[in-house]
């Protein structure tokens, strides 16, 4: 754990395994924190804040830039540590610390850019200042599914607007959280800004963040239940929150699309990071006279992703997380073929050739899905693409649209108009036309509806570190 500028155990001493999910092997240790390591870590950032805060802009610019620069140079060393810890094939590990480095770099720049406002009052011996303050001690909790971007979409922002951090990762993947904040100490953040708390029950640590008072605010990525829950409690005490939660990004293609090109879009980004991405397509929505040239475009590429560990050559599908993950993935699948899903690839675990040491399932298609299935309301978090085949007259809008989750969505369509008007139609907060990718550090990233609340990148995200400060003067 990194404490006040201290790389440390916990005070228990007890320490956690981090597992390759791909061959079932240990790879390290780390220690096992608690709720009093946590209270440590808030004391630590509660001392440094005041002077953190009160450092120019261009020199906590500075040091994230120094970051940035690092995590470039060291980015073939962390997305091999990555492929490890995760199991992301390498080149998917490696676009990942690209897009982390990319945060930092962003906020270096935004850090300089936090303007405030003068506005005019009502009374001629008045005037209003408007400035922006740091909202203090932020506490971080994130995923184990993109191990490092989802570190830095945050500590960016959080550094540049002059906050200090206590960050929990999760128990999956300790061990990428520590070479970021390796990299963070080495760019020169000083003692007590960034502190990083490790833990196999993430639970206590929570209830401190959400409890103590010296945190202003809670950042959060990982699932709607845990996000609920720390939200409530957050909220009971008053806290500012971020929350980015899970999704069931529906993947619509209308009659008037390139079938092939949607499905080779829907074969890159429903399989990356197998299927584990909060904006991973989980309900395909196909115009049935397209259903058959896109299924059949889809299934043959889907045949072709050899799973494996993501050290490997030519690997195109990583392991799931855990046991729990598979599980759930056969659970789905068995449910759909129950009740009248079509399996057109895969629809398996993977046990040959050593598979059975990690956490595989087959990339799978299945086609024929209806709104009585499994598949059809939950997110998968897996490696299956649910093809759901429409009609003319059927409301796609309103299909797409029935989930709790409002975070991503994607259109295919050759048609200007109506890919306007599906945007505009769509509940969700990031839309991808006829493009896969709707992510960037300079756009904001986020949720509607149970998918969350706030930002995070663009220029949007580091609001979400700021507060409002309203000077009226008397003249
Ligand atoms: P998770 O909610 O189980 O875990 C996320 C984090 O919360 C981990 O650090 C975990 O240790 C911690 N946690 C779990 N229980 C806790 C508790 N009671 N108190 C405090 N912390 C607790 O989610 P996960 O399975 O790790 O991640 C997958 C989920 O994350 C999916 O639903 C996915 O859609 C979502 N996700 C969302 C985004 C986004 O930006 N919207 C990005 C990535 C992942």
């Amino acid at each position: 754990m990194y404490i006040n500028g201290e790389w440390r155990n916990a005070l228990s001493k007890k320490s956690f395994e981090s597992i390759n999910p791909a061959t079932g092997e240990v790879i390290d240790t780390v220690p096992d924190g608690n709720a009093e390591d946590a209270t440590l870590a808030i004391d630590a950032a509660n001392n440094a804040f005041p002077s953190w805060a009160g450092k120019t802009a261009y020199e906590r610019s500075a040091i994230l830039y120094k970051a940035w620069q690092l995590m470039i140079q060291r980015k073939g060393e962390l997305a091999r540590l990555m492929t490890i810890e995760q199991g992301k094939p390498l080149r998917a590990a490696a676009n990942e610390t690209q897009y982390a480095a990319d945060f930092l770099l962003w906020y270096a720049e935004e850090a300089k850019r936090v303007y405030g406002e003068t506005i005019p009052s009502a009374r001629g011996d008045q005037r209003f200042i408007i400035s922006k303050a740091p909202v203090g001690v932020v506490a971080a909790i994130t995923p184990w599914n993109y191990p490092i971007s989802m570190l830095t979409r945050k500590l960016g922002p959080a550094l540049a607007a002059g906050c200090t951090v206590v960050l929990k990762p999760a128990e999956a993947t300790p061990l990428c959280a520590i070479a970021v904040y390796k990299i963070l100490e080495e760019a020169g953040v000083p003692p007590g800004v960034i502190n990083l708390v490790t833990a196999k029950d993430p639970k206590p640590i929570g209830d401190v963040f959400t409890s103590d008072p010296r945190i202003a605010k809670i950042t959060f990525t990982g699932s709607t239940a845990v996000g609920r829950t720390l939200a409530k409690e957050a909220g009971h005490n008053l806290k500012r929150i971020s929350m980015e939660l899970g999704g069931h990004a529906p993947f619509i293609v209308w009659e008037d699309a390139d079938p092939t090109h949607a499905a080779k879009g829907a074969s890159l980004v429903k399989f990356l990071n197998t299927g584990q991405a909060c904006i991973s397509p989980n309900r395909m929505f196909v115009h049935e006279n397209q259903a058959e040239a896109y299924v059949a475009e889809l299934t043959s590429r889907v045949e072709r992703l050899r799973a494996g560990n993501g050290l490997d050559d030519g690997i195109g599908i990583g392991p799931l997380v855990n046991e729990a993950a598979v599980a759930k993935v056969e659970r789905q699948v068995e449910d759909a073929r129950s009740k009248g899903a079509k399996v057109m690839c895969g629809g398996h675990r993977l046990m040959e050739s050593g598979l059975d040491k990690g956490h595989f399932y087959a990339a799978t298609v299945l086609t024929d899905v209806t709104p009585d299935m499994l598949i059809y309301r939950e997110e998968t978090f897996g490696p299956v693409a649910a093809v759901v085949p429409f009609r003319d007259g059927d409301d796609v809008l309103a299909m797409a649209n029935d989930t709790p989750y409002g975070l991503a969505a994607y259109v295919y369509t050759n048609d200007i108009a109506k890919a306007m008007r599906t945007v505009e139609g769509l509940n969700f907060a990031i839309i991808g036309v006829n493009d896969i990718n709707p992510t960037s550090a300079a756009a904001p990233f986020g949720g509607m509806k149970s998918s969350g609340l706030g930002r995070e990148g663009g220029h949007e995200g580091i609001e979400e570190y700021l507060e409002s400060k309203t000077a009226g003067f008397s003249i």
